[in-house]
């Protein structure tokens, strides 16, 4: 019986060696996007009266998406019409957001 927790643990182990490049590859990627803030510092005119628009295209029609996973609390914004990563939220930036009922689209 105990080979068969061992052989269990091994698995689970191995899957998640696997697992371990790309997501510490993703986190690396995402922590180069900017922040919220620093996405309005560098993009001024991006800021508007109740939201936020692409520097691109000028869309403010954004997909919302975890950092590694969907249930993820760091997610990526990116806009919907062209495509572009704009920007991240951290976890506790995105349980303000959503405190303040101002909810990331
Ligand atoms: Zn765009």
């Amino acid at each position: 019986m105990d080979g068969f927790f061992w052989t269990i643990g091994a698995i689970v182990v191995a899957g998640l060696l696997v697992q371990l490049p790309s997501l510490t590859r993703k986190t690396k990627e995402w922590l180069k996007l900017p922040t919220l803030d620093e996405y309005w510092a560098a993009n001024p005119n991006c800021k508007t009266g109740n939201g936020t628009k692409c520097h691109v295209c000028g869309s403010r029609n954004f997909r919302n998406c975890g950092a590694t996973t969907i249930s993820d609390d760091d997610r990526t914004v990116s806009c919907r019409q062209c495509g572009t990563t704009l920007y991240r939220i951290v976890g506790p930036d995105l349980q303000r957001l959503l405190a303040n009922h101002v909810k990331p689209k």
